[in-house]
């Protein structure tokens, strides 16, 4: 790796390698740095069925393989490291600290470090994942025609998506652990109107139980009673973290979350810096606007490269 690159692309998701196919043929002096396999989120993915160009559907390792190598024949340059800190105290020099106490610069940042679904952390989740514990009603759903269903969640995306799911499922539960939900009251007037959607209040999971899928969920009540529900597929949608270990959130003025808000052209509040997939401020996290952001990020840095010289 060299001491300093003109454009770093921090992240191997979609958003990064978009972003690398893009400043690979933009011919930037570029590296992507990546701490694990280019692909993110995506090697977590079965099956991909939502991502245009395919329209058979690929796994989510294939996707990821296609796209790395679609970059590489461009010459995309991918480095493997963690970053551990980035210090964007001086415009003009943006340092990347790395996990083995070396150090990077440069004239502009596209952020793409993403973001990971919140899970429960029951029995049964991790083995479960991709044989019907899911993470996106929107990714999913067609998957579950004429099947029930539970969500678990009662914030906005939970109950949106639970009655996304009604459009396929032939019956969808939502299991909340409190008596009320969380999501705005038009949101919840949709839900308590949907035939399809029923509730399990004051529940939780307690582990997640099938042969080769899911069949069923034991359930404890906050009174201690338990209780199986039998369904054939579980979206457990209880929020998304970002990966923002190490930036500077100030500077990036990032939301109460931990996600960093931008313009329309991928751009931070940081001159130079732009951010893109799911580590932005966003309601929709999908592979495809990920890849988009990517993109119009590279065309950012580019003006902004120009205005430098
Ligand atoms: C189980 C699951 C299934 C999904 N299915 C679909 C689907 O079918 N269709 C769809 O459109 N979307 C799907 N999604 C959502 C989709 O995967 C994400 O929207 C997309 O991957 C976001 O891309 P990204 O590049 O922004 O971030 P990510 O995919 O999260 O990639 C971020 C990358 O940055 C790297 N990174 C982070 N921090 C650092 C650091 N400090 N140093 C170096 N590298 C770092 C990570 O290792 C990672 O590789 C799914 C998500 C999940 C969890």
């Amino acid at each position: 790796m060299n001491d300093h690159y003109e454009l770093v692309i921090l992240g191997g998701g979609p958003a990064g390698l978009s972003a690398g196919l893009y400043a690979a043929r933009a011919r930037l002096d570029h590296v992507l740095i990546e701490k694990g396999a280019p692909g993110g989120q995506v090697l977590l993915t079965d099956w991909v069925d939502n991502y245009p160009g395919f329209p058979e559907g690929l796994t989510g390792f294939d996707l990821v393989e296609r796209m790395t190598q679609h970059a590489k024949r461009f010459d995309l340059n991918i480095e493997l490291a963690c970053v551990t800190k980035v210090d964007l105290s001086n415009e003009k020099r943006k340092v990347l600290h790395l996990e083995d106490g070396g150090k990077v610069t440069c004239d502009t940042l596209i952020i793409c470090n993403g973001a990971r679904a919140n899970t429960l952390d029951i029995p049964g989740e991790l083995e479960m994942r991709g044989k019907g514990v899911s993470y996106c009603g929107t990714c999913d759903a067609p998957f579950y025609r004429n099947m029930h269903v539970a969500v678990v969640g009662g914030g906005n995306t939970a109950i949106q998506e639970a009655e996304y799911l009604t459009k396929f499922a032939s019956k969808v539960t939502v299991i909340h652990r409190r008596d009320q939900l969380r999501a705005t009251k038009i949101v919840q007037e949709i839900a308590f109107a949907n035939k399809r959607i029923d509730f399990i209040w004051n529940s939780r999971i307690t582990s997640i139980e099938g042969e080769s899928g899911v069949e069923r969920l034991n359930l404890i009540a906050n009174n201690g009673t338990t209780s199986i529900l039998d369904v054939q597929g579980v979206f457990i949608l209880i929020g998304v973290t970002p990966n923002n270990a190490g930036l500077p959130l100030d500077l990036l003025k990032a939301d109460q979350w931990g996600f960093i808000p931008t313009d329309i052209e991928s751009r931070t509040a940081v001159p130079g810096v732009m951010a893109a997939g799911d580590i932005c401020s966003k309601d929709v996290r999908q592979i495809v606007n990920a890849a988009g952001e990517g993109a119009v990020a590279v065309l950012a840095a580019e003006k902004y490269l120009q205005g430098l010289k």
